[in-house]
């Protein structure tokens, strides 16, 4: 019997953080610019906070200055914006990030579309969407969670170009991204979503599967094409009385049976997610560097 091997997310993440610190501080010693984060939240989301509070914690470890607002769930959208276009013209900031999801009461499509494109580190704008999709084009950022799948893919050398790949999921922050990236890479893509039928079937033939559902062990092992590599965004609880908590966290896809099939795998959790937050790390300092024309 066959045993995938554990795409350690975590460890890939540590790399990328080392790798970004030592760069933070050669741009500090050669140009005295620091790397700076801007987040805004609103509301007061528990999880949302924990969020904010870890990307703060991430950037102090690597030396990036974090800024952060915290905004009344009932403030207005105008209030939201003023602070979005001060971060646009601040030169200190080089990143901003609108932790979501708004309050229902605010367009969110408003409050994306007014961050700059040039400190559009969570790469959530059309335009640098639009641009990730088109041939020839460069988007200003890629998306943290698909940039992160992407590069757990080639820091474990594992070859996408020419292969089929799967796509499970379709959402504007994971899914959607995931396809462009993997069709900038040259694999040939399928998209599952809810209204796909038979879903099995588009992914019994991929090499490469991205999942990002958000739906605990849907994916079987026998779903699975024997050697594929699986890369599992979903993040899922689910009850567990002999957790303190009373519940873990899954993936979409069903790990034990999956680790007899595939060749590699990413756990959950210590996969996707520390790459989330090493890939904001890196796009703040990307943004930094074009900024200040920094090499
Ligand atoms: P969304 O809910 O926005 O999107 C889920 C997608 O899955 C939709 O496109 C939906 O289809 C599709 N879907 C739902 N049910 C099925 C089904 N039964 N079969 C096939 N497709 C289905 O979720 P996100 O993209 O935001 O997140 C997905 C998962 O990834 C969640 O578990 C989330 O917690 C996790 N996540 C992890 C991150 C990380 O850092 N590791 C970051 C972001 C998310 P349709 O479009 O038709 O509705």
């Amino acid at each position: 019997e066959t045993s995938a091997i554990v795409i350690d997310g975590k460890a890939i993440a540590k790399q990328i953080r080392d790798e970004i610190t030592e760069e933070v501080s050669k741009m500090k010693n050669a140009i005295g610019v620091t790397p700076g984060l801007a987040v805004i939240l609103v509301g007061d989301r528990k999880d949302s906070a924990t969020y904010v509070r870890n990307k703060k914690k991430a950037c102090e470890s690597v030396g990036i200055n974090s800024f952060e607002v915290r905004l009344p769930e009932d403030c207005t959208e105008q209030e939201v914006l003023k602070f979005i276009s001060d971060f646009n013209d601040d030169p200190s900031v080089h990143g901003i990030l609108v932790q979501l999801p708004l309050p229902s009461h605010m367009n969110e499509q408003n409050i994306l579309n007014a961050v700059s494109i040039e400190k559009d580190v969570d790469g959530f704008h059309p335009l640098n969407i639009g641009r990730l999709a088109m041939r020839g084009r460069e988007p200003l950022f890629v998306p943290c969670t698909p940039k992160g799948c992407i590069e757990l893919l080639h820091r474990y050398g594992i070859n996408i170009k020419g292969k089929k790949a799967v796509v499970i999921g379709r959402s504007n922050i994971v899914g959607m991204p995931a396809a462009l990236l993997l069709q900038r890479e040259d694999a040939t893509i399928s998209i599952v979503h809810s209204r796909t039928k038979n879903p099995e079937e588009y992914i019994r033939e991929a090499d490469i599967i991205i999942s990002a559902v958000g739906q605990p062990n849907m994916v079987r092992g026998n779903w699975i094409k024997p050697g594929a590599v699986i890369i599992d965004v979903g993040i899922n609880p689910v009850e567990d009385t002999k957790s303190p908590r009373g519940y873990r966290l899954v993936g979409d896809v069903c790990y034990e049976e999956a680790c007899k099939v595939a060749s590699a795998i990413t756990p959950v959790p210590g996969g996707v997610g520390p790459m989330t937050i090493a890939m904001l790390l890196s796009n703040t300092l990307i943004s930094a560097k074009r900024i200040h024309n920094f090499q």
